[in-house]
């Protein structure tokens, strides 16, 4: 598709400068020998709706969605995939045949980061610590990939009860490999340990309670940052063998809404090596 005009996306927010997507959507682009033009859009709190629609009516090819308008985004998506439902939020736009359409890829990235990893879901005891957007972003994509058992944990952990009534009511063979509990309820081992709270840890940030991590497992942060984060050293402390932070995720959601737009999925190796030098 290397046409003279380039396909427009973009992604939207507020505030907005802060976002690394216009040179991660470029990098793919340029891999691919595709013509894009990604940009960032500052939307008033407002405005958001009006300036999507503008956005697709001047021929926009796709969007990212961030804080604060996923929730919106989802409410103003005509068509949204099952994952998006349970997320109640979309970062991803695009219009086929007429109507907007929105996807949620955060748990589809982590997947696929998780996989880089050598953490492949299939099989694994996740524990999952938070019940905030980016828990119910990413259930669904690790119980697709075969996650024996996932549980989640949260400060209130009635938000937790809540995401696991919905999803059981949405997918009801997920239900039995389902748990839930507080931040105390980290019985058992643990192959797969995802912080997915906006905590910092220390007294007075997160506290969980001891966790039993088994053989090779990984401790994964959905922060990221240039150094080791608390929850990482946290974990190495308690016995994970392996770390990670959520850079390798921002990539990989990045590539899978890449690929709803253009039907190819590119290469993220270059992309996380730039990124974690510039960090
Ligand atoms: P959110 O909806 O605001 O949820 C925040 C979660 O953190 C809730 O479960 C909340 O517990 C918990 N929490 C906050 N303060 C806490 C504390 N002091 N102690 C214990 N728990 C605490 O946020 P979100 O959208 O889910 O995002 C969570 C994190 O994931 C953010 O840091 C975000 O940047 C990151 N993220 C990264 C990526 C990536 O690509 N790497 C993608 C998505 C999100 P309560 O329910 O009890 O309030």
């Amino acid at each position: 598709m290397n046409t003279p005009t380039p396909a427009h996306c973009a992604v939207i927010g507020h505030p907005i400068a802060h976002s690394l997507s216009p040179q991660i959507h470029h990098a793919f682009a340029h891999s691919l020998g595709l013509n894009v033009h990604y940009e960032r859009i500052l939307s008033e709190i407002p405005d958001f709706e009006r300036t999507v629609q503008d956005f697709f009516a001047r021929g926009g090819h796709g969007l990212n969605v961030t804080v604060p308008f996923k929730e919106r985004a989802f409410a103003l998506a005509a068509h949204s995939s099952p994952r998006a439902r349970l997320a109640g939020a979309v970062n991803t736009l695009w219009m086929a045949e007429g109507q907007l359409h929105g996807c949620n890829t955060d748990g589809e990235g982590l997947v696929y980061d998780l996989k880089k990893l050598h953490a492949d879901p299939k099989g694994q005891r996740i524990l999952i610590i938070g019940a905030g957007g980016a828990t119910r972003g990413v259930l669904i994509p690790l119980l697709e990939a075969g996650a024996q058992t996932l549980k989640i944990i949260n400060r209130t952990p009635t938000r937790a009860t809540q995401i696991a009534e919905e999803l059981s009511t949405q997918q009801p063979q997920f239900a039995p490999r389902l748990a839930v509990g507080s931040l105390q309820d980290t019985q058992g081992q643990w192959d797969i340990v995802i912080n997915a709270t906006s905590a910092s840890l220390g007294t007075a940030g997160l506290q969980h309670g001891a966790i039993d991590y088994a053989p090779n497992a990984l401790a994964y942060d959905m922060v990221y940052g240039a150094q080791p984060t608390p929850f990482m050293q946290h974990a190495q402390a308690q016995g994970a063998q392996r770390v990670a932070d959520g850079l390798g995720m921002l990539v990989e959601q990045a590539a899978s809404s890449f690929a709803i737009w253009f039907g190819q999925r590119p290469g993220t190796t270059t992309v996380r090596q730039q990124l974690r030098a510039q960090l």
